[in-house]
């Protein structure tokens, strides 16, 4: 569902949501311009946001940011790189591109015909040119952002960030609302739980959650797929010790209600690649 324009989430702060995909793109004005998260599938796709902001706000574009490694939200970077626009990020989507993006576009860019819905013809893989290895803040001018890593969950790249004086909250993919959460491409279903509740303990029940796909949420809504989460994590540590094969797992009509057959299916690979090379805790 795509919005036709800017949605303002708070004070200077926006997002907008974008086709294909339903990816949020967020964008945050402060004295020097506009910082805007995420950058979408491709260039063409990055250009139309850098139109967009042009259009609206009238504004320079000052930095980007990344919430984490997934193609979605950083195969449009190489524009502003080239802009010689600062893009931050976790100091782990480097690793991330080499192990998982990178492979998926080289074949794509070979065989477009093998992910049809996918223009990437014109993606270079462009890294974060500012890596984030602990909680940073970073200083518009007259506000502040606060970046912070967080542990294993929808990847290993995962970022939040958060903008103090507007009480906002960008999560990427740790939260989504438009779909399921999303497991693959380097997911850590057992560490996804431990995730959620870090920011629970930051998250106050009057911010406001920007997902990286779909509309905005409350803490109230973290809690409630917290819980999933951990009935999932709970659910795969069972199996795992009782040595039942991926495709045998039984699943609650909790889970099932939340996430498709085939997306819990992707969940176990995950969990059960960390329960056998990490032990029981699967992290
Ligand atoms: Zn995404």
């Amino acid at each position: 569902m795509a919005d036709s324009t800017w949605t303002q989430v708070g004070e200077g702060v926006y997002q907008r949501r974008y086709d294909p995909m339903d990816v949020s793109v967020g964008l945050v004005l402060g004295p020097r311009g506009a910082t805007v998260i995420d950058t979408r599938n491709n260039p063409a796709e990055a250009q139309e946001i850098i139109n967009d902001v042009a259009q609206q706000f009238a504004v320079p574009i000052a930095a980007v940011l990344n919430t984490h490694a997934h193609y979605d939200h950083t195969f449009g970077n190489q524009l502003f790189a080239h802009a010689g626009i600062p893009i931050y990020g976790h100091h782990l989507i480097t690793r991330h591109f080499e192990n998982f993006e990178r492979p998926r576009l080289l074949r794509v860019q070979q065989d477009p015909a093998s992910e049809p819905d996918k223009s990437w013809a014109e993606v270079a893989l462009t890294p974060p040119s500012v890596p984030i290895a602990e909680s940073t803040t970073v200083d518009l001018g007259d506000r502040e952002l606060q970046l912070i890593p967080l542990g294993p969950g929808h990847t290993e790249t995962d970022l939040a960030i958060f903008i103090p004086d507007a009480g906002i909250w960008f999560l990427g993919d740790i939260i989504e609302e438009s779909g399921p959460p999303m497991f693959g491409s380097g997911s850590f279903p057992l560490g996804w739980p431990e995730v959620l509740r870090s920011l629970l303990k930051l998250i106050d029940p009057q911010h406001v959650l920007i997902p990286g796909h779909g509309q905005a949420v409350d803490r109230a809504f973290v809690s409630a797929q917290l819980a999933r989460f951990d009935e999932l994590a709970q659910t795969l540590r069972t199996a795992h010790a009782a040595s039942i094969a991926v495709d045998e797992i039984q699943y609650s009509a909790q889970l099932l209600a939340l996430w498709p057959h085939e997306f819990l299916r992707e969940a176990a690979v995950d969990g059960y690649a960390q329960l056998s090379q990490h032990g029981a805790s699967g992290v």
